[in-house]
C-alpha cells in the first residue's frame, strides 16, 4: 500500500523542480524540437527517472506510483512532449531492461538511464509496420560467429536523436511469424547505426521523433534482450505498463488544461459578465471535472492491479482508450471556452489540443485498443 502522504510530499518535489527547471525554458525546447541532454542528468541527479528501479540498479526502489507522479506532473503542467520523452525513458524501455535483462545487461544499462547519462528509446514502428507489428522488416542475420548483423530501419521513435540504447523489435527468422521476433539492445555509439531527421510533428515538438537506420550493425549475442524469437511475447507482458502510464498522463493532462480553463473564463467577459457564470461553461466545466474525477479513479485502480500484477491486457486496453479519449473531448470543449484565442499559439491550450491528439495514436490507436477489448468481451 503506497503511503499517500509520502507521494503527495513527492509530487510536490516534482512540481517544484519542473517550476524551476523546465517550465522557464520549455518555450526554447519547444523551438528547438528537442530536451537537452543535460535536463536528463538534472533530474536524474534529483533521482526523477526511472524512480521505481531498484537501488541496486541506480533508482530509489520506490513504488510504481512515484514514477507515474513525474509524467502526471509534466503532463498537467502543459509539457506533454517531455511526458512522453521521460515515460518512454523511465517507464517503457528501462523496464524492459529490468524485467527482460541478463544481470551485465541490467548492471551495463539501467544505472545510467537512472542518472541520466544513457537515453532510452523502444523502436518498434517501422514505414510498414505500426499497429500490425507482423510487418516488421528490420532483420538481423546470423553472422556464423555467435552474433548478429542487423539491417533495416524504424521510423516515428521518441527518443530518436537523444537516444543511447534502443530496445529494438528485429526479425529473427522472418519465415517463424510471430515467433521470428527478437528484442535487441542497440547502441546508438556503433557503427552501422545512425539517425535520421528530428521529425517535425503538429504537436509534441520538444519530443523528439526520428527515423533510425540500421545498416550491416554487428551485434553480438549479448545483445539480444529476453528470449530468442520472444519479442512478441514480451512485447505483450510490458504492454500494460506502457497503456496505464500514458493513460495517467491522459488525465493528468486534462486536468491541467481544465485548471488553465477554470483561471481562464473567470477573467474574460462578454455580455458585461464572465464567461464562467454562463450556464453553458459551468455546465461545461462540471462534466469535465466528473470525466476527470471518475477516470483518475480509474487509473488508480488499476495502478493498484499493475502493483499487485493482475493488470491484463484488456485492462491496459480498457484504460488507455477510455483516457486518452477523455482528454481528446477535454481539450477540445477547454479550447472553445477560450474562443478565437484559444486557437492563438500564444495561449497554452492550444498547445494542450495539439499536443493531446496523439495520444490516441501511439501506443496503440483507439480503434486497435477496442479490436482487444472487444476480443475479450466477445471471446473472438
Ligand atoms: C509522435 C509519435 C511518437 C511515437 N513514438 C513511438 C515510439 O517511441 N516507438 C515506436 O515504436 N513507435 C512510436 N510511434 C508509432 C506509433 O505507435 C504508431 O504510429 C501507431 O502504432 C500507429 O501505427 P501507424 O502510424 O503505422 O498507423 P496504421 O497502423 O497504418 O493505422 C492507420 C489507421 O488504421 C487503423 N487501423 C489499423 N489496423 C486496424 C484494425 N485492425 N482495425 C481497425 N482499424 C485499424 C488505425 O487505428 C489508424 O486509424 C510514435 C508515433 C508518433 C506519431
Amino acid at each position: 500500500m503506497v503511503d499517500q502522504a509520502e507521494l503527495e510530499l513527492f509530487r510536490d518535489n516534482v512540481r517544484r523542480f519542473l517550476e524551476e527547471e523546465a517550465q522557464p525554458h520549455y518555450e526554447q525546447w519547444e523551438k528547438d524540437g528537442i530536451v537537452p541532454k543535460s535536463f536528463y542528468r538534472k533530474m536524474g541527479e534529483n533521482g526523477l527517472l526511472c524512480v521505481d528501479q531498484p537501488e541496486e540498479y541506480g533508482g530509489i526502489g520506490a513504488p510504481f506510483e512515484f514514477s507515474v507522479v513525474v509524467l502526471e506532473e509534466a503532463a498537467r503542467m502543459g509539457f506533454m512532449a517531455l511526458a512522453s520523452n521521460l515515460s518512454v525513458h523511465s517507464d517503457i524501455a528501462a523496464p524492459y531492461i529490468l524485467h527482460l535483462g541478463s544481470e551485465e545487461q541490467k548492471q551495463f544499462y539501467l544505472p545510467r538511464m537512472a542518472s541520466g547519462e544513457c537515453i532510452g528509446a523502444i523502436g518498434m514502428t517501422e514505414p510498414g509496420a505500426g499497429s500490425d507489428l507482423q510487418g516488421i522488416r528490420s532483420r538481423a542475420d546470423a553472422d556464423g560467429q555467435g552474433g548478429y548483423v542487423v539491417n533495416g530501419g524504424k521510423t516515428f521513435i521518441t527518443n530518436g536523436q537523444n537516444a543511447g540504447v534502443v530496445v529494438a523489435a528485429i526479425k529473427t527468422d522472418p519465415a517463424a511469424g510471430a515467433k521470428g521476433t527478437t528484442l535487441f539492445l542497440l547502441d546508438t555509439d556503433q557503427d552501422g547505426f545512425s539517425r535520421g531527421r528530428n521529425l517535425e510533428k503538429i504537436g509534441q515538438h520538444a519530443a523528439d521523433t526520428s527515423e533510425l537506420f540500421f545498416k550491416d550493425m554487428k551485434v553480438g549475442a549479448d545483445k539480444v534482450l529476453g528470449r530468442l524469437g520472444g519479442g512478441f511475447g514480451h512485447l505483450i507482458d510490458e504492454l500494460p505498463r506502457e497503456r496505464l502510464v500514458l493513460a495517467a498522463m491522459a488525465v493528468a493532462h486534462a486536468r491541467g488544461a481544465l485548471e488553465r480553463t477554470v483561471a481562464y473564463v473567470q477573467e474574460r467577459k462578454a455580455f458585461g459578465q464572465s464567461i464562467a457564470s454562463f450556464q453553458n461553461t459551468r455546465f461545461t466545466l462540471a462534466r469535465l471535472k466528473s470525466d476527470i474525477e471518475v477516470h483518475q479513479a480509474y487509473v488508480n485502480e488499476c495502478s493498484g492491479k499493475y502493483q499487485r500484477g493482475e493488470m491484463d491486457v484488456p485492462t491496459a486496453a480498457m484504460i488507455k482508450y477510455a483516457t486518452t479519449e477523455l482528454e481528446g473531448r477535454v481539450v477540445d470543449q477547454c479550447l472553445q471556452l477560450f474562443g478565437g484565442y484559444g486557437y492563438m499559439s500564444e495561449y497554452p491550450i492550444s498547445r494542450d489540443f495539439v499536443d493531446a491528439r496523439i495520444q490516441r495514436i501511439y501506443g496503440g490507436t483507439s480503434e486497435i485498443m477496442l479490436e482487444v477489448i472487444a476480443r475479450s468481451v466477445l471471446g473472438r
